[in-house]
């Protein structure tokens, strides 16, 4: 790093560029660490010359701060950052398509993304349909007026890989945008552009903001994909807060400290629990017995900190369980410093029937957790004892 403070070359480390990149230049007095410019509005040239700064515009320094610091994270030309992974995802989407269009996305998506096509693109004349974006021929689900595939990197609560590779050169042939979901793999485990995504989607929400105290949302790609994604957002008003900005880039600063954490509990965790008594399964893409261990070790980074366990006793058992738990909090959401666990046909998947949930290989006695950044002896003995108690 330079004595002036202000060059980042990217061949710094992650770490050093987690805390650093996007810093201004070094200026005697000035603070050393980004004040929230609590302000809606900017001073402008009279003459009315170069650019407007409005708040809602984006372009708050909160907001460009993040920017900066996730577009260097992620190996992106740019970045926005958005109020919600909603906000990022509604930006992203409507950026690549318009009536008549369809969208082609994975069957196991976030549920708020399915609403958002069933509920609100359908009306708009955009079409969605489903597909397992896994199996081999999944391009025959391919539409001449599919102009967009859609997916996640680690699918909820299952937690199957899908690597952006093997999908991006038919979307590339066929002129569809691949847009992926990579709330559960943030740029510590993944580059996803590098793995051939035309635009990548976070909720900031979870990992990236890493504290559950803050709600926003980032899309990342190139400055030719990203132009009509800002217009998008500047029109909706999805721009954060400066306070929210401004939490985010400073959780941003230990990205690489948790993900390491969450990386490391993740395996740990999920070794313990698996082959436990009461425990019927174990999913973490970390383990060798996950159907896309082999993929997901060669691609990522670390595994991150989503487990899923399937009890013996159903949802009985795991209700019982979740309420024994005493370190562990039951709560939606996920990504943060604490551990998180909930039951998916309660939360995500609650507006499916057990069967549908079954047939997705969903059994009511699953239960997600999101391992924190706690000792990971901690985690094993309130999950221990929780057992016992039900066991
Ligand atoms: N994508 C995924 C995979 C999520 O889990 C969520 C929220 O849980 C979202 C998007 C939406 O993010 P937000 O709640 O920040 O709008």
């Amino acid at each position: 790093m330079s004595t002036a403070g202000h060059e980042h070359p990217s061949d710094l480390g992650f770490s050093t560029r987690a805390v650093h990149a996007g810093d201004p230049p070094r200026v005697v007095g000035e603070p050393v660490v980004n004040p929230i410019y609590q302000t809606s509005t900017f001073f402008s040239d009279p003459a009315g010359e170069g650019e407007v700064f409005y708040s809602r515009y984006g372009n708050n320094p909160n907001h460009r701060r993040v920017e900066e610091r996730v577009r260097d994270l992620e190996g992106a030309e740019a970045c926005l950052v958005t109020g919600s992974g909603m906000g990022a995802m509604v930006s992203a989407i409507l950026s690549c398509v318009r009536a008549g269009d369809h969208i082609l996305a994975a069957e196991a998506l976030y549920g708020g993304t399915r609403i958002l096509l069933d509920r609100e693109l359908s009306r708009l004349g955009i079409e969605s349909s489903y597909a397992d974006l896994l199996a081999p021929g999944w391009e025959r689900h391919l539409r001449d007026n599919t102009t967009v595939v859609l997916c996640e990197t680690l699918s909820n609560p299952l937690l199957r890989f899908t690597d952006p590779a093997d999908l991006a050169p038919v979307c590339r042939e066929r002129g569809a945008a691949l847009i992926v979901d990579a709330t559960f793999t943030p740029s510590y485990n993944l580059r996803t552009l590098s793995r051939g995504a035309d635009l990548v989607v976070h909720s900031a929400t979870k990992y990236y903001g890493g504290h559950s105290d803050v709600t926003a949302g980032l899309v990342c790609g190139s400055e030719e994909r990203m132009a009509p994604v800002r217009q998008r957002a500047v029109t909706f008003g999805v721009a954060p807060d400066a306070h929210a900005a401004w939490i985010l880039e400073r959780g941003i600063k230990t990205l690489a400290l948790r993900m390491e954490r969450h990386n490391r509990n993740g395996l740990e965790v999920s070794r313990w629990c698996e082959g436990r008594a009461g425990i019927r399964r174990v999913h973490y893409p970390g383990l060798e017995s996950h159907p896309d261990h082999a993929r997901a070790a060669e691609v990522l980074t670390g595994f991150g900190g989503m487990m899923g366990i399937e009890l013996e006793g159903g949802g009985d058992a795991a209700t019982r369980f979740v309420s024994a738990l005493r370190l562990v909090k039951p709560a939606p959401s996920l990504g943060g410093v604490d551990t998180l666990v909930s039951e998916p046909r309660h939360t995500s998947h609650v507006a499916m029937t057990p069967e549908a949930r079954a047939a997705q290989g969903l059994a009511d006695g699953f239960v997600r957790f999101s391992l924190g950044i706690e000792d990971p002896e901690d985690i094993i003995a309130d999950i221990d004892q929780a057992l016992k108690t039900i066991g």
